[in-house]
C-alpha cells in the first residue's frame, strides 16, 4: 500500500459552503484556495460556476490565482452548467446526478435511462472541451449496484476521468464501503474518488475504507464542514493515510491547525477543543498517568508529534493531575517542588479544581504556592 499515490480532492468551497448557514466571502474562498493549494491538495473544487454573481467571480479569481492544483467547477449534467463552468477557466468539471432510485423517481422524477443519457451527453460534451471529468454518481451508496455498474461502465466510455462515489446521506460503515467498492473496480476498471457524509460519524473512516479497497481519490472538507454532519475531513484523511496506512502524501501538515482556524472563523463554525488531529485538546495532557507517561516519552500518549499539525503539547494541571504533572510544571518557573511538598500542593490545586469546575492557569499555581510557602 505504501507505494500508491493517493490524490485529494478539497470541496471546502463548495460543500463545504453548501453547509446550511455557512458563506465565505470571495476575498475568504480565495485565501482558502491558496492555503489548500500551499498544503498540497491535488485539486480544489471551487464552487458551482452556472449560479453566477460572486460564486462565479471567485472561481474565475480562483483560477487565476495561478495555483499548482487543478481547479474544478461543480455541474449539473445540463451544456449551460458546463459553460458557466468553461468561462472561469476551470481545467476540471465535476458533473454530477443521482443514481439511486428513491432520488431518481422522487427527486428527478425521471428514469435510470435519462440518467445515463443525460450523463453522457454532458461528458462527451466537457470532454470535447478538454476538461479533465469527475462522473459524481450521487446517492451512490443507496443505489442498485447493478444499476451503478452500468452506469460506471457508461461514463467511462463516455470519456469521463473518474467516479465519484457518494455517499451522500452517509449511511455506509467502512466494511459495507470496502465491498462496494471493490465490487465496483471487479467489474470495471476506474478511477474511484470517494466522497463521504458524517451523518453517523464515519466519513473519514469509509474514505478510508474505500482507499483500502482500490479508490485512489478522496474527497474532504476542512475541519469537515459539509452539508448536515460535513464531509470526511482533509487533515484526519491526510494523518490517518500517512500514520495508519503508510501512504504519506508529503503535505504540508504543520499548517493544518491555522487553516482550521481559518476555516473554523470564516465559517461561523467553531472549531471543537476535541477536534481530531486539530482541536486543541490533542496533545493535552491532564491525568496524572497521562501526563507522567508523556513528559518520560510523548510517544507514549500521542499518535503523533504536535509539530507535525501545528500545535503544541501541553501539560494541563486539573483535577486528574499528578505530582509529576505538578513539579514539571512549576520546575518551568524554576521552582523546585520536593516529593512531599508536591503530594501537599496537589491535595489544594484538586480542591480548587473541583471548586472551580476547571482546570488551573498557571498563575493560580502561582498563587496557590505563595499562600501556602509564604513569602
Ligand atoms: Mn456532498
Amino acid at each position: 500500500m505504501e507505494k500508491r499515490k493517493v490524490k485529494i480532492v478539497d470541496t471546502t468551497l463548495r460543500d463545504g459552503e453548501q453547509t446550511a448557514g455557512v458563506v465565505f466571502a470571495n476575498r475568504e474562498k480565495v485565501r482558502i484556495a491558496k492555503f489548500l493549494d500551499e498544503l498540497g491538495v491535488d485539486q480544489i473544487e471551487a464552487g458551482v460556476p452556472i449560479m453566477g454573481g460572486d460564486e462565479e467571480e471567485a472561481v474565475k479569481e480562483i483560477c487565476k490565482a495561478g495555483l499548482k492544483a487543478s481547479i474544478m467547477g461543480w455541474n449539473r449534467p445540463v451544456i449551460k452548467d458546463i459553460e458557466a463552468s468553461l468561462a472561469c477557466g476551470v481545467d476540471a468539471v465535476a458533473i454530477s446526478i443521482s443514481t439511486s432510485d428513491l432520488h431518481i423517481e422522487h427527486k428527478l422524477q425521471s428514469t435510470r435511462e435519462e440518467v445515463l443519457e443525460k450523463m453522457v451527453k454532458a461528458i462527451e460534451f466537457a470532454k470535447k472541451e478538454g476538461m479533465y471529468v469527475s462522473a459524481n454518481a450521487e446517492d451512490a451508496s443507496r443505489s442498485d449496484m447493478d444499476f451503478l455498474i452500468n452506469f460506471t461502465r457508461a461514463v467511462k466510455e463516455a470519456g469521463a476521468d473518474r467516479l465519484r462515489y457518494c455517499d451522500t446521506v452517509g449511511i455506509l460503515d467502512p466494511f459495507a464501503t470496502y465491498e462496494k467498492i471493490k465490487t465496483i473496480l471487479g467489474k470495471v476498471n476506474i478511477n474511484i474518488e470517494m466522497h463521504t457524509h458524517n451523518d453517523f460519524g464515519m466519513a473519514t473512516a469509509n474514505a478510508i475504507a474505500g482507499v483500502k479497497a482500490g479508490a485512489n481519490y478522496v474527497g474532504v472538507t476542512v475541519i469537515g464542514l459539509g452539508e448536515r454532519a460535513g464531509n470526511a475531513a482533509l487533515e484526519e484523511v491526510v494523518m490517518a493515510l500517512k500514520h495508519i496506512c503508510g501512504i504519506d502524501l508529503s503535505f504540508k501538515t504543520e499548517l493544518f491547525r491555522e487553516v482550521a482556524e481559518y476555516v473554523s472563523h470564516a465559517s461561523g463554525r467553531e472549531l471543537p477543543a476535541w477536534k481530531a488531529i486539530v482541536g486543541s485538546n490533542m496533545f493535552a495532557h491532564e491525568s496524572g498517568i497521562h501526563a507522567d507517561g508523556a513528559l518520560k516519552n510523548p510517544r507514549t500518549y500521542e499518535p503523533f508529534r504536535p509539530e507535525e499539525v501545528g500545535l503544541d503539547r501541553q501539560i494541563v494541571i486539573g483535577k486528574h493531575s499528578g505530582t509529576a504533572a505538578l513539579k514539571a510544571k512549576f520546575a518551568e518557573y524554576g521552582i523546585h517542588l520536593g516529593e512531599y511538598q508536591a503530594k501537599e500542593m496537589l491535595a489544594i490545586v484538586r480542591s480548587h479544581c473541583v471548586s472551580l469546575k476547571r482546570t488551573l492557569f498557571d498563575k493560580e499555581l502561582m498563587y496557590i504556592y505563595d499562600d501556602y510557602f509564604g513569602k
